[in-house]
């Protein structure tokens, strides 16, 4: 009966081996048992580990082999109910795949090879076990796509829904992470894939119809970018990058600030995600500033080469960094508009 939830639905007879106790219920509840044997399930689940995995789950800490030379990246991401997912939209296992990739995706964008992840996660009491299980499988399948063992983590019970939190440990060779800093005047702007496929499946869930993980894949399933982050670093070729996280014409501002630079971006080279049964392209304004693509924004030195494709992921020029703060949209006619930050931002009014 038990196994059913997390934490123990009826009331446990003794309190002798109680650490807890629940005023609302009335009851002593035996939430170390409970969480300890949730623990050992995680851990079982996430067998098997990566070449920089020395310990895992089960010690005080984990240890992790860098290779020598190599510069350590961190990187950690809420994943909250009602804020990052909705449990009645997404399947278990789409929020846990999504948890990961916001880490995986973080270290792709700094050119790095991600080794281990931490999964810090709070559970509201009234959840079938089932649910874990399938969140846990969903998160472990993104992991072993690309070999990243998860290394540990903690679990506590949350006053309201579902919380997660994901560290990502990477490393890169030392002095080589691409960071949002070194873009200059003159290098060209590029980006990988398609935008705002995943904000026109948010408009889908929100307007009560049903977006299928098949039709919106892009939302449900993205695919962190790291072989492409990892080709940029080896052949030297970005002077800045960033992830695709908050939206275009956001994440373009975040390289702007940090390298003291302004843009000029040409609207009509915006690749647009096809979304739905038929393909249909999505609108302008979810590729300038929906969120969560986890595509690669880079910018390039104006003599160096860069491919069409890159790990078999179309790669198009957008335009170019230059010295004048600001970002300007130029339209087919060659007519400039200052383009603001309108992607996702937390704590906006
Ligand atoms: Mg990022």
């Amino acid at each position: 009966v038990h196994s059913a939830h997390l934490w123990p639905s009826r009331p446990t007879p003794t309190a002798l081996n109680a650490l807890s106790l629940d005023r609302k219920a009335g009851y002593i509840v035996r939430v170390p048992l409970q969480e300890k044997a949730l623990i050992a399930k995680i851990r079982r689940a996430a067998q098997g580990r990566s070449s920089s995995l020395v310990t895992g789950i089960g010690d005080d800490s984990a240890i992790l082999r860098i290779p020598t030379g190599h510069e350590v990246l961190v990187t950690t991401d809420f994943s909250l109910e009602g804020i990052h997912f909705r449990r009645e939209w997404h399947s278990p296992e789409v929020v846990g795949w999504r948890c990961l990739i916001r880490g995986l995706s973080d270290i792709a964008a700094m050119g790095g090879e991600p080794h281990a992840a931490f999964l810090s996660l709070a559970l509201p009491r009234r959840l079938a076990q089932s649910w874990v299980d399938r969140f846990i499988g969903g998160l472990l399948s993104l992991a072993r796509a690309f070999k990243v063992s998860l290394a540990g983590g903690d679990t506590a019970e949350s006053p309201t829904g579902v919380l997660a939190d994901i560290m990502v440990i990477g490393s890169v060779p030392r002095g080589r992470a691409i960071t949002r800093s070194g873009a200059k005047p003159g290098d060209r702007i590029y980006v990988t894939g398609r935008l705002g496929g995943a904000a026109a499946a948010v408009h889908e869930l929100y307007a009560g119809r049903k977006a299928t993980p098949r039709d919106f894949s892009g939302h449900f399933h993205p695919i962190p970018r790291i072989a492409i982050g990892r080709f940029l670093q080896e052949k030297r070729l970005a002077s800045a990058m960033i992830d695709i996280s908050d939206g275009l014409s956001t994440d373009l501002a975040h390289i702007c600030e940090e390298s003291g630079v302004g843009a000029q971006i040409l609207s009509e080279a915006i690749p647009r995600a096809t979304v739905g049964r038929g393909g249909v392209e999505v609108k302008p304004r979810d590729a300038l500033h929906g969120g969560d693509d986890y595509e690669l924004l880079f910018t390039v030195p104006r003599n160096k080469r860069v491919p069409r494709k890159i790990a078999d992921v179309p790669v198009t020029w957008l335009g170019q960094m230059q010295r004048r703060k600001g970002i300007l949209l130029m339209n087919a006619a060659g007519v400039g508009s200052e383009l603001k930050p309108q992607g996702w931002e937390h704590f906006k009014p």
